[in-house]
């Protein structure tokens, strides 16, 4: 999809200014109830329903056969309920037909993309209606002068980013027309964090850059994963500002290895594979050096600078195959991202491998180190239910080392139904609470996506 959620990066001491004013908002009220979705007598209003939905988005939109319903029941993560119908608009008009429909009979709604989430944001809840905006995917306008790109939401990231570079230029990715803003409130913010809660994207305006000339990639081999981390932050508070940071640990390198063959040095406890870019070709260069000799510093064994075009792209595409490498591993797995201070990163993977030791599980850890946002993977079988409960144990632990840092529970991929019972421990009841009024004003049937984000004392999975 076109958005990407940037991690992030709050301060202990905003935090508690946070929490002392929505103190002051939440005090004394009594907890936010949310009212029920209908349930009781979906069955019999299905036919009617669904007579209603073909009129707004016709027949050739609309699906219901099982098959279709089962398809649409699933997003990233293994969590699965299924749908009452299948709709895909194409148009605004028509989503808030569907909306205004659903709000009138009190039937929810689980707006989805491309259904790629790890977090059981887009799984229908309660046979509700499934609503893909895949077919909503025109690129509307390219402003090569303002810098910004407005898209349909169910623009593909990989087919933007084609288009706009033969422009000469970049999807960041981020949003915004103006370069400053900051009258009202941000609702821009608010609605694209709410992950399909408080209301539907129909359109979304993209900020660009400029297509840099010179991209460059070396790979750092690390023999302690300790030092790689401790080499992340001494390039990051160096002055330079790589492109990309990503890091991957022994456990990933020896999948991707399995997969791609590449002759990745798998004996090695850590990679760090960094991209620096810019139209300079001798400043891109010195910025390479620069991380290299840092990288040396801390103890890398080797640090090798891609010689060609096709010797970066390979190892791009190492990083890229993580996901279905580790698949190949165990027949689940839970993919957190939780986001630290650039800081805590040596600190939080050392407490990831004690985790991951203590409850007996295969816990590989990658992620965009230089953001400190890491994605520990917690490889399981979940028809093991024994197996499932060290599991959910070990990803508490984790979620608890991450804020006990300073960090949160997710710096990419949001709450949806995996982490929703650890909201209050990360921002607090008061911004809970807070968040829940915000919700029940937009949304009063609670038919957007009820049940995610905020906690109900009961786990999805
Ligand atoms: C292999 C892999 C790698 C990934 N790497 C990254 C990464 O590097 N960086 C990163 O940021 N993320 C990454 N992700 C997570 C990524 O953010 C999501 O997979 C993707 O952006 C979600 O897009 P989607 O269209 O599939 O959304 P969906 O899964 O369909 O939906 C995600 C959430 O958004 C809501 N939603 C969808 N469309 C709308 C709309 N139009 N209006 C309102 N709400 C809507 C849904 O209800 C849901 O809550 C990765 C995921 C995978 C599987």
């Amino acid at each position: 999809m076109f958005r990407r959620l940037i991690p992030d990066h709050r301060h202990k001491a905003q935090a508690l200014d946070e929490q002392e004013v929505l103190a002051g908002i939440t005090q004394q009220s009594t907890p936010v109830q949310f009212p029920s979705p209908r349930e009781h007598d979906l069955a019999s209003l299905r036919p009617r329903i669904i007579q209603e939905l073909q009129r707004i988005v016709g027949v050739d939109n609309m699906l219901t056969e099982e098959a279709d319903l089962i398809a649409y029941s699933i997003d990233g993560t293994w969590i699965e309920r299924r749908p009452l119908a299948v709709v895909l608009p194409t148009t605004a008009e028509q989503v808030s037909a569907i909306l205004r429909l659903a709000n009138h009979e009190r039937i929810v709604v689980a707006p989805r993309g491309s259904a790629s989430g790890l977090s059981g944001g887009s799984v229908p809840l309660a046979g509700g209606i499934a609503l893909a905006l895949t077919r909503m995917n025109r690129i509307l306008e390219i402003d090569t002068t303002n810098l910004i790109a407005v898209v349909e939401p169910g623009v593909i990231t990989a087919t933007l980013q084609a288009e706009v570079e033969q422009h000469g230029l970049f999807y960041p990715p981020s949003g915004g027309r103006m370069v400053k803003n900051v009258t009202g409130y941000n609702l821009r913010q608010l609605f694209t964090g709410a992950e399909g809660t408080l209301g539907v994207i129909t359109e979304a305006t993209l900020k660009l850059l400029p297509l840099p000339k010179y991209r460059l990639t070396a790979l750092a081999t690390f023999d302690l994963l300790e030092d790689a981390a401790m080499a992340v932050t001494a390039v990051m508070s160096s002055g330079v500002l790589p492109a990309s940071v990503e890091l991957m640990d022994q456990i990933t390198v020896q999948c991707v290895e399995d997969l791609l063959h590449l002759g990745l040095p798998v004996d090695a406890e850590a990679l760090l594979l960094f991209a620096c870019d810019g139209n300079y070709e001798q400043v891109v260069h010195g910025e390479l050096e620069a991380i290299t000799s840092i990288c040396t510093n801390h103890r890398a064994r080797a640090v090798r600078q891609a010689q060609s075009d096709q010797e970066s792209e390979q190892l791009w595409q190492a990083r890229r195959s993580v996901s279905p490498a580790l698949a190949r591993r165990k027949p689940n797995k839970l993919g957190e991202d939780i986001s630290v201070p650039r800081s805590a990163v040596p600190s939080m993977i050392r407490q990831v491998r004690t985790i991951a030791a203590k409850y007996d599980l295969l816990i590989p850890v990658f992620g965009h180190a230089g953001d400190g946002n890491l994605h520990p993977n917690i490889l399981c079988n979940r028809r093991d239910p024994e197996e499932m409960q060290r599991v959910r144990d070990a990803a508490a632990e984790i979620f608890s080392a991450a804020i006990a840092c300073g960090g949160t529970l997710s710096g990419e991929h949001g709450i949806g139904l995996l982490k929703k019972e650890f909201m209050e421990q990360d921002l607090g009841h008061d911004a809970v609470e807070a968040m829940k009024k915000i919700k029940l004003a937009l949304d009063p049937n609670n038919i957007l996506n009820p049940g995610k984000i905020f906690p109900t004392g009961k786990s999805a999975w």
